[in-house]
């Protein structure tokens, strides 16, 4: 079957807040970009960050980029790779102040500085005690970030392309990557993107668990497709579990909550952070949190008739606080568990909430895979930025207020990467013969299978094996039960069947796509937290309690080809400050 060629300099698959930074880098250089979406750009789902963008900015008191550097390496459980964490801290004031240029509308001090709260494990003076780090808009900071970056593509004559789900990667005989198939999903019809140079900026996979802050959009679409194309991904055993998910309903409550001075209580009324985090309470690091919320509903001092939440207390900040800095938590509290913050409580438990691990890249946006005895070679014509990519700057566990810093400063870097890369490579090279092959035999196989299991029902057991055998605390029987379950989900994921064959707006196909790529994440975050035997940030194993430098102070490596594991070393050495050696972790 012949399928029409659209030609560009560059493709971006993703239009959140990483496609977008880069998208504008490009299309200000001039060069012909297009940005792929499967949703129009800002409803991508760095609109729904609420908390803030990590900057030393130093704004509401003394601060430095070294500091927030050590409290990323702290943060990361020591598995960040340290010259891309230096790149990120040094980066972030200049990020943050260009999107200020940009138009974004941030919080003011009365000096008409941009306002800054403290959140969760960031510190002044190498961990002595908390700092006001995080440059937001209310509690609606990437709906701000994502419209300022909307409009400025507009300026630049950036090409979306809305509604386009990007199916595969295309790559030539020598590996370089010189497109995408993708489906119009208003026509149904495939097409191909020839560029010079593609760019995954796809975000978070969340939706493999059942309980996630996350979108569902986020169905790691970047990852699976990289993996099909014989890209290994890296880290993907650690999950962040967000400390307050509204409890049965998943809907994020920012960290913000506990920036502005709120705190979380036991059955008892205790604030039990003051046991296990006597430094730091309530503002410790995410898997800190979380764990300290699990240990205590485990232990029987959990809230509600079922024992199985927390309080979240912020009504003593009062109602102008709340409505003035916290606003849309409150219409979420009202909505989502029916009980009003000024007033009343809300319960709260550990959900999925962002995966530390993804595509590998350098610091410069560079997809690196092992080849030829480098456990890093760059991958020609392939960058990947933003939650989709593991540069890798959040190790083992991401602090709060990072991840936008991560999306600013990478999202940069790699559209100039990009650029730096298209005018040394002028001319596009021959597409291979076979180049939409892949896709069209899956889309074939969806068309003509008959007797296969529904999309859905294979979906719901990965996510509720996922929740199951991988949640915040790992044991080991389950995790071994849960590789085996996964692969035989993984093999009715291959056999799925949709009832409606139209093309015109096919949302079953669609879905039906999303699910081949979240059973790659699926497998990868499970066979990789099998392997790693010691407990470090968000990997928390019950026989092996500690963490383990001497074995594991080291990236995973997943292959789809085999569910392959290699390895490769962290990097210890930062760009210019003195190395962070590994210690204990207190909060
Ligand atoms: C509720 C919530 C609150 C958060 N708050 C904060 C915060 O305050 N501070 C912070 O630092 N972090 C926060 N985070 C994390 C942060 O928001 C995300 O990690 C980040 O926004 C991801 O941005 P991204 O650009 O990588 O991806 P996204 O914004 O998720 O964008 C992904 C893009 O890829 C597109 N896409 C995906 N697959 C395909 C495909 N196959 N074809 C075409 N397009 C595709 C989507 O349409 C979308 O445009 C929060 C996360 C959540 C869930």
């Amino acid at each position: 079957m012949a399928i029409p060629i659209r030609k560009f300099d560059a493709v971006i698959v993703g239009a959140g807040g990483a496609g977008m930074r880069a998208s504008l880098q490009l299309a200000e250089a001039g060069f012909k970009v297009a940005v792929l979406s499967k949703v129009f750009p800002t409803r991508s789902h760095t609109v729904a960050a609420q908390g803030g963008i990590g900057a030393a900015l130093a704004n509401m008191g003394e601060d430095s980029w070294l500091w927030h550097m050590y409290d990323t390496i702290k943060g990361s459980d020591y598995l960040g790779d340290q010259d891309a964490i230096e790149f990120m801290c040094r980066m972030a004031p200049e990020v943050v102040y260009e999107l200020e240029h940009f138009g974004m509308p941030f919080d003011r001090n009365q000096d008409g500085t941009v306002y800054q709260r403290p959140f969760g494990g960031h510190s002044q003076d190498f961990g002595a005690r908390p700092v006001q780090r995080s440059c937001c808009a209310a509690d609606r900071t990437g709906h701000a970030m994502l419209h300022t970056l909307y409009q400025r593509n507009v300026r630049a004559n950036t090409h979306f392309f809305v509604e386009w789900m990007a199916l595969d990667l295309i790559r030539d005989a020598s590996g370089q990557v010189l497109g995408v198939s993708a489906l119009e999903m208003e026509s149904g019809e495939p097409y191909v993107f020839q560029a010079r140079a593609v760019l995954f900026a796809t975000g978070g996979a969340g939706r493999i668990y059942a309980a996630s802050t996350n979108a569902y959009i986020n169905t790691g679409d970047g990852l699976g497709m990289a993996a099909r194309a014989g890209i290994p991904l890296e880290d993907m055993e650690f999950w962040q579990f967000h400390p307050t998910g509204v409890a049965g309903a998943g809907v994020l409550i920012t960290e913000a909550v506990r920036g502005e001075g709120g705190y979380l209580l036991n059955k008892n009324g205790e604030r039990f952070m003051e046991r296990y985090a006597p430094t730091m309470k309530d503002l410790a690091s995410r898997d800190v949190v979380s764990r300290a919320m699990a240990t205590e509903i485990k232990e029987g001092r959990g809230c509600g008739p079922e024992a199985d939440h927390v309080l979240l207390k912020l009504d003593h900040l009062g109602a102008a606080l709340i409505e003035s800095k916290l606003p849309g938590i409150r219409e979420i509290a009202r909505k989502f568990a029916n009980v009003d913050p000024v007033t009343d409580p809300i319960p709260v438990v550990p959900t999925v909430h962002y995966q530390m691990g993804g595509i590998p890249t350098n610091y410069h946006g560079e997809v690196v895979a092992p080849a030829g005895g480098d456990p890093e070679a760059v991958v020609p014509g392939f960058y990947a930025a933003g939650e989709c990519a593991c540069a890798s700057v959040h190790g083992a566990n991401r602090l709060g207020t990072n991840s936008l810093t991560d999306l600013l400063v990478f999202g940069k870097a790699s559209g100039d990467r990009v650029i730096g890369f298209l005018r040394q490579n002028p001319g596009h090279k021959d597409l291979p013969k076979d180049a939409a092959e892949r896709t069209l035999a899956r889309l074939e196989r969806l068309q003509n299978q008959t007797g296969g299991e529904n999309v859905y029902q294979v979906a719901n057991d990965m996510r509720r094996t996922m929740q199951a055998h991988c949640g915040v605390f790992r044991f080991p029987d389950l995790l071994a039960e849960g590789v085996s379950r996964i692969r035989e989900i993984a093999q009715r994921a291959a056999r799925t069947e949709i009832r409606d064959k139209s093309r015109v707006f096919n949302t079953a196909r669609i879905e039906a796509l999303e699910l081949d790529n979240l059973i790659e994440v699926a497998r990868a975050s499970m066979v990789s937290a099998d392997a790693r035997k010691e407990s470090r940030g968000a990997h928390d194993r019950a026989d092996h309690h500690q963490r383990d430098d001497v074995n594991w102070l080291k990236h995973s490596l997943w292959f789809k080809d085999g569910d392959r594991l290699e390895y490769k070393p962290v990097h210890l050495k930062p760009l210019t400050a003195a190395t962070f050696e590994p210690k204990v972790r207190t909060y």
